[in-house]
């Protein structure tokens, strides 16, 4: 996210400036020294399997037919497979435990990397407040999609 205008430590405006051989936005300000390097931030997926198949969800906001994996945020200090198994609780109500880790895939579009995990899971599904739908595919139906968290659901199905 390239949303900073001022700097965050002194204030003064960010202009663009060369570091590294790349042009960053950095401070202008005398004596300053901050850079903007806006890395990628970490977002952890789950490949969620119950009996029935695979859990794909839709979150708040998307299009009707636009499903995808449960996905969510690190808490400061949390391990990323302690991330996606509270993520499952959270968003599906499911108790679920890491099979493997899967793959670690960039999501350029959105400056982030999405660390992938496969879970079996059990319970009943109860949605959290941030999805609007969710569906259950069987494994041999399951189509990877071009983007994002479908790179990790095609290297899972081995395709
Ligand atoms: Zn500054």
């Amino acid at each position: 996210m390239n949303s900073f205008i001022f700097c965050p430590r002194c204030g003064n405006k960010l202009v663009d400036r060369e570091t590294d051989g790349r042009v960053r936005r950095a401070c202008g300000g005398e004596g300053c020294n901050f850079v903007h390097y806006d890395n990628p931030l970490p977002v952890v997926a789950g490949i969620v399997e119950i009996e029935a198949g695979v859990v794909l969800v839709r979150s708040q906001g998307w299009p009707e037919k636009m499903f995808g994996l449960v996905t969510g945020f690190l808490e400061r200090d949390e391990a990323s497979a302690d991330a996606i198994v509270r993520e499952v609780q959270e968003e599906l109500g499911l108790i679920s435990t890491v099979e493997k880790l899967v793959g670690v895939y960039p999501f350029t579009m959105r400056n982030e990397v999405i660390i992938a995990y496969a879970l079996r899971a059990t319970g009943t599904i109860v949605l959290g407040s941030e999805l609007a739908d969710y569906r259950v595919v069987p494994k041999a139906k399951l189509r990877p999609w071009p983007m994002g968290t479908g790179f990790a659901v095609a290297d899972w199905l081995g395709a």
